[in-house]
């Protein structure tokens, strides 16, 4: 049994804590490693380290740091199918599922590539009689990471890319399940060059996350995760002073107008909603069809997509939808969830559950299952649900759908399938969720935009990536400048004799 290490200095480090936590093949149930949950005397010494190191990077000029970011993506690159494979090892997903999470995380090391223009500052000539203003964006020194299970390779770029390019040194805490890709991106980024310790990845649990939170020397924090920690980590960040940005969990709907073409609704719903299992912060939950006609032909087209999904290993011969769930507890939790709908009178049209797959009969498989004429007082639509499951909320009209969402305590992503322009503007316009699709499923935005939910989404000012990322990760510094008795009033310039 492998037990895995931190990344101290540019080297594995064995955790001295004895405590350590299963990582399992999700597929096939079994236990393959062991993640350390490393103790508050290992996070503040892989702090202590970093600080100091930190000193050197913060002072290289920013297109040397880009350099680094230029060798790191080439790395990713040439090193995507074994990223892929380790990362669907762990976390279940099917290869080309995979390779997107790690492209889609390269892409915001691309953008960060460009840091020295993003990190430019601002000048004002003359503000005043002979007064100049300029403002320079400097690193902030240590900030931490902390990140989720379900995109082992994207979230953990996301948080360390920019940080870096930004010259500050980075603690990252991946999630306890996924550990080995966070492990494998810090080989490959000393090998581009990064000097040790401005980058250390510090495993474990609560233990070490509340240590993040209260070192004093930790200037930032960048969670991504449930909305429950999301809003815990920020709290206690805050009150330590610390600058926090913590993404949450998501409810994402997705109305059908009566002009939208069905199939192409119908295709964008069962890849949104059941690919990567359903373990999707962008994943559409809900679909919310406008009229009684447009609904019923909606769960016509849907049921039978839904019942050819081919569920299995991302090890598997033949081209699999999706894979299983990341343990059995959350497979148990939402077959809990899928109980709880049938109890609270919602139709079960399509049932996934006590599904297995024959060799893989201890994996943490959900078959896909999908729901009609669910109501908003049902758990199955107040949870997040994190699984194959999807939700039909019947509304009669436009303004009922915009209001169910605007209603919901979520504000990640959503999406509207209509023909109208002047309908799918008013949405864009209206709607109270951070990143909308107009006839586009997972309106996750490209790298040099930014990511973020609104609501109990998100908590914090800034978003994720992009010119955002620049912002969170620097402080901006301005300065005002006059100079006395220059060359106009002081200076000599005829010739004369000395004397
Ligand atoms: P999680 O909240 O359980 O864990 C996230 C991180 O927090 C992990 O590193 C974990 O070790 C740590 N953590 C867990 N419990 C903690 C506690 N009590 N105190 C301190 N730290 C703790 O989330 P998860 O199950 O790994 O990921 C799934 C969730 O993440 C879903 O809700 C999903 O919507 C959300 N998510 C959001 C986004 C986004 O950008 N908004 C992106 C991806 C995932």
């Amino acid at each position: 049994m492998t037990t895995l290490t931190n990344w101290i200095n540019g080297a594995h480090v064995a955790s001295t804590s004895g405590r350590t936590t299963d990582v399992f093949n999700p597929a096939t149930g079994e236990v393959q490693a062991q993640t350390p949950l490393s103790t508050v005397e290992e996070l503040n010494d892989a702090v202590a380290k970093a600080k100091e190191a930190q000193v050197k990077w913060g002072a290289t000029n920013p297109q040397r740091r880009a350099r680094v970011m230029m060798k790191f993506g080439a790395l990713i690159e040439e090193h995507m199918d074994e990223l892929a494979e380790m990362l669907s090892r762990e976390h279940g997903k099917t290869l080309p599922d995979a390779r997107g999470d790690v492209q889609r995380g390269l892409e915001v090391v691309e953008v960060c590539m460009g840091a020295p223009s993003l990190l430019k500052g601002e000048f004002t000539d003359d503000g005043g009689p002979g007064i100049d203003l300029y403002s320079m964006r400097q690193p902030l020194g240590v900030v931490a990471g902390i990140t989720p299970f379900n995109f082992p390779a994207m979230i953990p770029l996301w948080k360390m890319a920019p940080a870096l390019a930004c010259g500050n040194a980075m603690i990252l805490k991946p999630s306890e399940r996924v550990p080995s890709t966070a492990l494998r991106l810090a080989e490959l980024i000393k090998e581009a060059g990064l000097p040790d310790g401005v980058l250390q990845v510090v495993n474990g649990d609560k233990e070490v996350v509340d240590a993040i939170l209260d070192n004093e020397d930790i200037a930032a924090v960048g969670f991504v995760g449930s909305t429950p920690i999301a809003q815990y980590i920020y709290g206690r960040a805050a009150t330590n002073g610390k600058r926090a940005q913590c993404f949450g969990g998501a409810k994402n709907h997705m109305i059908i107008m009566p002009d939208a073409d069905i199939d192409k609704a119908a295709d964008a719903l069962v890849g949104a909603g059941y690919g990567a299992a359903g373990e999707r912060c962008m994943a559409i939950s809900v679909a919310v069809p406008v009229g009684k006609d447009t609904a019923d032909k909606l769960i016509e087209a849907l049921v039978p997509r839904v019942e050819k999904l081919k569920v299995g290993p991302y090890t598997s011969d033949e081209d699999v939808d999706y894979g299983p769930v990341i343990t059995a507890q959350a497979k148990a939790r939402i077959e809990g969830l899928v109980n709880s709908g049938v109890e609270q009178g919602a139709k079960l049209v399509v049932d996934g559950r006590d599904f297995s797959i024959q060799g893989y009969e201890n994996g943490f498989f959900c078959g896909p299952t999908l729901f009609d004429d669910v109501t908003p007082d049902m758990d199955i639509y107040k949870e997040e649900i994190f699984g194959p499951v999807l939700s039909t909320v019947r509304m009669d009209t436009y303004e009922d759908a915009l209001n169910l969402i605007i209603d919901n305590d979520y504000g990640n992503g959503t999406a509207i399938y209509t023909a109208d322009g002047d309908t799918a503007r008013d949405f864009a316009h209206r709607v109270n969720v951070g990143m909308v699709g107009i006839n586009f499923p997972i309106p996750v935005p490209l790298s040099y935009h930014t990511f973020g939910g609104w609501k109990k989404s998100a908590f914090g000012d800034l978003n994720q990536y992009g010119p955002d990322a620049f912002r969170f990760y620097t402080k901006t510094k301005t300065v005002t400048a006059r100079w006395f008795s220059g060359i106009k009033e002081g200076g000599e310039f005829n010739f004369k004799a000395m004397d």
